[in-house]
């Protein structure tokens, strides 16, 4: 049988493995990426699109987002896809909501994000979407960015293959990987490195590592409308209080404590499915929104009309959308490190693993990928 050669060896062709494929290339490497199915059906295109660094943790996390960002708009602009700047919205419909949203706005600055407080007659002066009744205000961020994931996971393999020179071995397994020997479907390679972006699958290289990583699954409910009707515009990308208890940003506040109380307390059904709710718009016009959280190794394979009940009451409290009929449902299922933002193992030399970033990887990956590449030099 002949044997295949790269330079770098990347399984998985979801937003990882795409980002690090990209961060390789630059660098002058011939890289093939191998992807199990025949396009790529993880998370990565299950998900908002939204690139979110007013989400991220205070201090390196923050920083590595909006690194990222910064290569995500390169990339997009390079490979000529579309994209949304938007902007991003925290509304706020409680004096706790309030509180939260406006310590965060005098807080945050000093830590390098760029958002600001907005009165409720700004907030609506912004978005047509926004609900006027009970507004107190909300927080307004500039750097958020919406893709299509549909878009991205079809198209940036395209760019990379066309402009970069990348090769995709697509419904093509990687059965193991031992340095130079990448053995993948019925195909054998020899690479100088191989960078293992495999999602939430822990089972099939490296097993007893990613075991004793201590991930976890998360389970995740989605719903997207059809293309709101007129080319009706949503502007920036929603979310609400419930988000606060939410994104680990908003950790550095002393006044979340009692809102995540009163939510417990009140709406202890969201607690339960760990539900947050936001919403985001594609170029076409559709709206996309989610979602829960359901944490563990073995994950319910069949969806709950509960939990979309849930998100759809919650997203009326705040949403003035034309139609909120739905076209579609699904789930979406991401690994996550209890404490860390992702998890960058070295099981042998020249081999990385890069997974676990939870509900940041698209926001993260551009910036991850760039720091594994630059260390992987090193
Ligand atoms: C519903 C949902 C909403 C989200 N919203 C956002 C958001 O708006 N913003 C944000 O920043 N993040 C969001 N996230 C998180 C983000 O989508 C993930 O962190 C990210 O997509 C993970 O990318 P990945 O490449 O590691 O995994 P995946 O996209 O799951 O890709 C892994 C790929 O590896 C392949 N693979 C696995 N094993 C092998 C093998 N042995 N051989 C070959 N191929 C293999 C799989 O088939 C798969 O295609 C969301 C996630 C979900 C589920």
């Amino acid at each position: 049988m002949p044997v295949n050669r790269a330079d770098v060896a990347i399984v998985g062709a979801g937003i990882l493995g795409l980002a690090h494929a990209y961060a390789s290339a630059r660098r002058g490497r011939s890289v093939v990426v191998f992807e199990r199915n025949a396009k790529a059906e993880g998370a990565s295109i299950r998900n908002f699109g939204m690139i979110w660094p007013i989400g991220q943790a205070a201090g390196a996390t923050h920083a590595l987002a909006l690194r990222s960002r910064e290569i995500w708009l390169d990339v997009l602009r390079c490979a000529r896809l579309p994209y949304l700047a938007t902007g991003s919205l925290h509304v706020t419909y409680r004096d706790d909501e309030a509180a939260v949203a406006r310590e965060f706005s005098e807080l945050a600055p000093a830590r390098g994000y760029d958002c600001q407080w907005l009165s409720a007659e700004a907030v609506l002066s912004r978005s047509q979407a926004v609900r006027a009744e009970g507004l107190r205000g909300g927080l307004w961020s500039s750097l958020e960015l919406t893709v299509d994931p549909r878009s991205i996971v079809a198209n940036l393999p395209r760019f990379l293959s066309e402009q970069m020179g990348v090769q995709f071995r697509y419904g093509c397994p990687v059965r193991s990987v031992a340095l130079p020997r990448v053995e993948a479907g019925d195909e054998q390679w020899e690479a100088g490195q191989a960078i293992v972006c495999s999602g939430h699958d822990f089972e099939t290289l490296f097993p007893s590592l990613l075991r004793e990583a201590g991930l976890t699954r998360c389970k995740l409910q989605m719903m997207r409308t059809p293309s709101q009707a007129n080319g009706w515009r949503l502007g920036p990308s929603l979310a609400a209080g419930l988000t606060l208890r939410f994104y680990p940003a908003f950790a550095i506040c002393s006044t979340l404590p009692a809102l995540k109380q009163r939510i417990a307390e009140e709406t202890p059904e969201y607690d339960r499915w760990g539900i947050h709710v936001l919403v985001s718009q594609t170029e076409q016009g559709e709206l996309t929104l989610g979602d829960s959280h359901e944490y563990g190794e073995t994950l319910e394979i069949f969806d709950k009309a509960e939990i979309d009940r849930l998100i759809l009451d919650y997203l009326a409290t705040f949403l003035k959308a034309p139609s909120l009929d739905l076209a579609q449902h699904w789930h979406g299922i991401y690994a996550k490190h209890p404490t860390r933002p992702f998890v960058s193992l070295s099981p042998e030399p020249g081999v990385r693993i890069v997974t676990a970033t939870g509900g940041s990887g698209m926001t993260l990956s551009f910036g991850i990928a760039e720091q594994t590449v630059s260390q992987m030099e090193m």
